[in-house]
């Protein structure tokens, strides 16, 4: 794996904490990595906060950590202990409301739940206060090589650090730092794809809005199944990629609701 030297193993300093996951202490099997590979380029382009450390850590703590992006040890250690407190807080809170004697005077099937829930909340409270382990960390930063572009570029302006071409691009398209620097980092590295990308979703969003609330109201105007008008709205702007939702509720207005002239006359 061609990645792979780029990041520093973390090794422990002592023997007692090989195998063990640096996040929670649990039996290590996997290996998590500080910048996730997938973002690895972003780092190594805009020189955002990252330790390119490889870390012994468990399958459960791995894979919590799947949906970070952070690109440093802390980070990503507050992120797995985060998402374990929010995955076991029901058993968290069991453990902090109830102790071992209060049990006694339980029905039996109350009682066994509520002990299974303590001894997962004691698990769960122990990984969350484990502080890692010592390790040898010398080197980190040195293996890696930053292959930092001349400039970047947002849409024709151009910066020599990505701190400030974020925050310009932030301030000209109205778009929260975090925001830009994730979509950027999804969207190869790239202001204008990312841009772009943003206001795409922002669109389509208001377009969901807007079509919720017209053909809402269209349908309680008409007496109309809201799916049945939402299907034939969809159906109308699929054919014609010009026509707004209005000029879709006017047509189906027309087609489909107004009485007929001659169901009038009858
Ligand atoms: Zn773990």
């Amino acid at each position: 794996m061609h990645f792979d030297k780029d990041y520093n193993l973390l090794v422990p300093t002592y023997s007692r904490d090989f195998n063990t996951c640096f996040y929670c202490g649990c039996i290590a099997t996997e290996h998590d990595y500080a910048p996730p590979i997938k973002y690895r380029e972003f780092y190594l382009a805009t020189k955002e906060p990252s330790d390119f450390v490889k870390i012994p850590c468990c399958a459960e703590c791995n894979n919590l950590l799947q949906a970070s992006k952070g690109g440093s040890l802390d980070e990503r250690r507050d992120f797995a202990k985060e998402k374990l407190a929010k995955k076991y807080d029901k058993a968290l809170t069991i453990y902090e409301m109830w102790s071992e004697h209060e049990l006694v005077s339980l029905d039996f099937s109350l009682r066994h739940s509520i002990e299974a829930g303590l001894k997962l909340g004691e698990e769960t409270t122990e990984r969350l206060k484990y502080r890692g382990f010592d390790y040898e960390a010398a080197g980190v930063h040195q293996n890696v090589q930053f292959n930092t572009p001349k400039y970047f570029d947002v849409f024709g302006d151009q910066f020599s650090t990505f701190r400030e071409a974020l925050d310009f691009a932030s301030k000209a398209y109205r778009i929260p730092k975090n925001t830009l620097k994730e979509y950027f980092a999804d969207n190869d590295n790239n202001f204008e794809k990312a841009i772009h990308a943003i206001h795409k979703e922002v669109a389509e969003k208001d377009f969901k809005k807007q079509m919720k609330s017209q053909c809402g109201a269209f349908a309680k105007k008409y007496k109309q199944s809201v799916i049945f008008v939402h299907k034939q709205v969809e159906r109308y702007m699929s054919e014609d990629e010009e026509m707004t939702i209005n000029e879709a509720l006017e047509r189906l207005y027309e087609e489909r609701v107004r009485p007929s002239s001659s169901h009038i006359l009858k």
